[in-house]
């Protein structure tokens, strides 16, 4: 057998290329820009695409064949918005999951290969790990598909940076200066006078991992129905792991009339690199 690797990431500059040499490709990605990426590709060069993604205790499993099928944008003509992708700490996979739904796009790709039985072409493959079962829908072509209809509007790759709506302005929070404040700042605040409450906006499995001293766990998603918790008279900090999801939060209380409410930029990173080494990172 022969493994060729390559360091590089995949882009609409170099997927084309890169593909044209195999005869099919199976997607193990965990990012919306990619999959777009890889299915466009696999359309554009009438490549087999064999999918799999998993999330929390589900996964799915199909083989995007535009010769003979729908493909990835029939199904999920749109990326979901930005916001409501969760991050890895919210939504995190049971660790066993890749092995299952990665065992089925191995063995559809060797079916592939070998000309035999159904492949999963059509089909959507449900997999739920916490019922145990399988269940499968069944996919049809969107005659309106952007890509893989009679009459594309899509004719070559995109920037799906973009078309996923990631690192552009929708995604981010930016705060002004004023509203943030790095660990050695807080440390020294806490030291002075101490009147400073620290929320915690990760969620509890994190906290039990390390935490600032006395700081108030509310994850963000419990946010909104948890504010009445907070004081607005009072100076608050928002922190989580390195400082993007406590930026939404401030973001969120400032819209709520908050005003006394601030950042810790870098998060409890921060925290471990300036102030106190002994709070393990992860
Ligand atoms: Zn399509």
């Amino acid at each position: 057998m022969e493994v060729d690797t390559y360091e590089t990431r995949l882009t609409s500059e170099n997927a084309l290329e890169i593909f044209d040499k195999y005869d099919i490709v199976i997607d193990g990605t965990d990012n919306f820009p990619t999959r777009y990426l890889v299915n466009d590709a696999c359309v554009l060069l009438e490549k087999p695409n064999v999918y799999g993604s998993i999330f929390r205790f589900e996964g799915q499993a199909s083989v995007f064949y535009a010769k003979e099928g729908p493909c990835y944008r029939c199904l999920y003509p749109e990326p979901p918005p930005p916001g409501l992708v969760p991050s890895c700490a919210e939504g995190g996979v049971l660790g066993i999951l890749p092995g299952n739904i990665g065992l089925i796009q191995a063995t559809e790709a060797v079916k592939l290969i070998l000309g035999r039985g159904e492949p999963l072409i059509g089909r959507l493959l449900l997999f739920d790990a916490l019922a145990m079962n399988y269940r499968e829908l069944k996919l049809r072509k969107d005659p309106d598909c952007p890509i893989c209809s009679e009459n594309p509007t899509l004719k070559t790759l995109i920037d799906y940076e973009e078309f996923c709506g990631i690192g552009t302005e929708a995604d981010k929070v930016h705060l002004e200066p004023e509203y943030e404040i790095t660990a050695s700042e807080l440390k020294s605040r806490l030291q002075q006078n101490g009147d400073v409450v620290i929320v915690d906006v990760r969620e509890s499995y994190e906290y039990e991992i390390c935490r600032i001293p006395n700081a108030k766990l509310i994850p963000l998603n419990e946010l909104s129905t948890r504010i009445h918790e907070l004081d607005r008279n009072q100076n608050i900090v928002a922190h989580c792991r390195s400082g993007a999801r406590s930026a939404k939060a401030v973001k969120f209380l400032q819209e709520a009339g908050f005003e006394k409410v601030k950042n810790l930029k870098g998060g409890i990173l921060a925290w471990s690199d300036e102030v106190d080494p002994s709070v393990p990172k992860y």
